[in-house]
């Protein structure tokens, strides 16, 4: 069997054809000639109106999947066409290539493919090309995806932050979290009320209905999301989620114990709470042997720590509740004991409770359908995602990488994928 009966059999190209095929000067790879079709007319990229040709460009080569170890390159020599819709003259489209990449589509998608799996830097190494090429061809994948997807099912939204870069640097993520359906839906720089609102503007971009169908979102108590998403989807139930609310819990007992442990430090106390951050911040099951039995032993003690954290406790119980009357009381019941704790960390968080307190009942008017662990999962994998590209270098790449590992994005049609 020949290489041109290969391709034809996988590409179905309708206008062009495959023609010849020879090694180049040094032999490490394939170069495949490609024609246009006899009486085919070019067709505009722009406006895919099919026109007389107007002149033909230089030939250019075009990376294909390699195949037995060899590189393998399209030759072609583009035309150009005076479109009458268009009123200029514009390079016609080829099925292979969106036009400015020196790759085929098919390469992009082949490259984009195990550069999920693997390093940038381990996919360019593997198939002896830059990692300026790898980095191209996940982004021209992403572009697809993310002009070619659908956002009809969109109902529920998750919206989370995640600090990407040294010196307080944040990206605000907004997820689809709808049972069984759970992406990556944008990312935007900052976490601020123009983030929030671009995310807006760029959705209504691609479809103009979509904030009217969004029916629940689970956010973080952060005043300019909350301000924005109070503007934008006022049909919509704001839930504030369990993995934010708890989050904060983390944060105001951390802060308790650090205060506590400096202080027994400067009076020349015995170090009792040393080495105890992860005692008390872990979850009971996630402790080792050796935490969980310091913790009962620091459990005994009058600590303003261990008040803290059975505060904590205390409020887990929360999220038992069925009814939002019900928790809306233990809410109340529980600001009123924190306030009067003398522990200013909780004392805020008390404050900040009472005062996000509707928000806070929507978790239970909306069924705790969207608990924490949607939201705490995908932060997870946002997480590991940034750790295994040891951090992005630009905002860019950053977003590229995002959206390709948690986008779920749509692949283009191929007629047979050579990988
Ligand atoms: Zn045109």
């Amino acid at each position: 069997m020949r290489l041109k009966t290969i391709l034809n059999y996988g590409l179905k190209f309708k206008c062009f054809c495959i023609g010849k095929s020879e090694f180049n000067e040094k032999k490490d790879s394939i170069i495949v000639e490609i024609k246009a079709r006899t009486n085919s007319k070019p067709v505009c990229s722009i406006c895919g109106t099919a026109s007389p040709g107007y002149d033909t460009l230089p030939e250019r080569l075009f990376e294909f999947v390699p195949m037995w170890g060899l590189r393998v390159f399209f030759r072609y020599a583009m035309r150009r066409v005076s479109c009458p819709q268009c009123k200029r003259v514009v390079v016609e489209a080829v099925p292979w290539c969106d036009g400015k990449n020196h790759f085929t589509n098919h390469y992009a998608a082949f490259l984009a493919s195990w550069a999920k799996e693997l390093s940038w830097k381990s996919v360019a190494a593997h198939f002896h090309t830059s990692w300026q090429t790898v980095c191209s061809a996940v982004e021209s994948v992403v572009n697809y995806g993310l002009t070619h997807r659908n956002l009809d099912s969109v109902t529920a939204l998750g919206v989370d932050e995640i600090a990407w870069h040294k010196g307080h640097k944040y990206l605000t993520l907004v997820y689809q979290i709808n049972p069984g359906a759970r992406r990556l839906l944008w990312v935007g720089e900052k976490r601020t009320q123009e983030t929030m609102s671009s995310f807006f503007a760029d959705m209504t971009k691609l479809k103009a209905d979509f904030s009217a169908q969004i029916r629940v979102i689970c956010s973080d108590m952060w005043k300019p999301y909350l301000k924005i998403i109070a503007k934008h989807l006022p049909q919509a139930i704001n839930v504030l989620d369990r993995f934010h609310i708890m989050q904060k819990f983390g944060k105001a007992l951390d802060k308790v114990r650090s205060e506590e442990a400096k202080r027994l430090r400067q009076a020349k106390q015995p170090p009792l709470l040393s080495k105890t951050r992860w005692c008390f911040l872990k979850r009971r099951e996630n402790l080792t042997e050796k935490q969980g039995f310091k913790l009962n032993e620091l459990l005994k003690m009058n600590l303003r720590t261990v008040k803290a954290y059975l505060l904590r406790e205390q409020f887990q119980k929360l999220w038992e509740y069925r009814s939002p009357g019900w928790a809306g009381k233990f809410l109340e019941q529980w600001c009123h004991a924190a306030i009067f704790s003398r522990l200013e960390p909780m004392k805020d968080l008390a404050r900040m409770l009472t005062a996000h307190r509707p928000l806070i009942l929507n978790y239970f008017r909306a069924k705790k359908q969207f608990n924490s662990g949607i939201v705490e999962g995908l932060n997870r994998k946002i997480n590991l995602t940034i750790r295994k590209s040891f951090g992005f270098r630009t905002l860019k790449i950053a977003k590229v990488c995002l959206y390709h590992q948690l986008g779920e994005l749509p692949e283009p049609d191929f007629a047979h994928k050579f990988w």
